[in-house]
């Protein structure tokens, strides 16, 4: 950890482990209506990552994420959003530059699966 960033990368590049997955990601509603549709065309399934408590728990994960997997964990990984293309978790790497203006945080799970 440096920063307060957790530093999942082999120096520097990304290894696909698919810990910063998060369910809230912010997105643009072009980036929105391309996953519908991604989804649509390819059958996307929700993937769950609950892990066994005793009370209610809310994933927190990427419905996208295919955790069963050691690599290429993204389901939708041609159509991803900005913030995951341009995402590192090294704690010196520049800051990210998103390209539009108008983006809103999605709560993921909800928009693509109705929850
Ligand atoms: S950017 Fe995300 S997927 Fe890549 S190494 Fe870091 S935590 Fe893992
Ligand atoms: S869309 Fe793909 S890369 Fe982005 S958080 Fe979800 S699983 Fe990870």
């Amino acid at each position: 950890m440096n920063s307060g960033v957790y530093d999942f990368t082999d120096n520097g590049k990304c290894t696909q482990c698919g810990a910063c997955c998060s369910n809230y990601l912010p997105m643009t509603q072009a980036e929105i209506a391309t996953i519908h549709r991604f989804m649509k065309k390819h059958g996307i399934k929700e993937f769950k990552h609950l892990f066994p408590v005793s009370g209610d728990a809310y994933d927190m994960t990427c419905p996208f994420m295919d955790d069963s997997k050691q690599k290429e964990k993204c389901r939708i990984y041609p159509v991803r959003p900005e913030i995951c293309r341009q995402f590192i978790c090294k704690g010196d790497k520049k800051p990210f530059r998103m390209k539009a203006t108008r983006y809103e945080v999605v709560d993921v799970r909800k928009e693509f699966f109705g929850e």
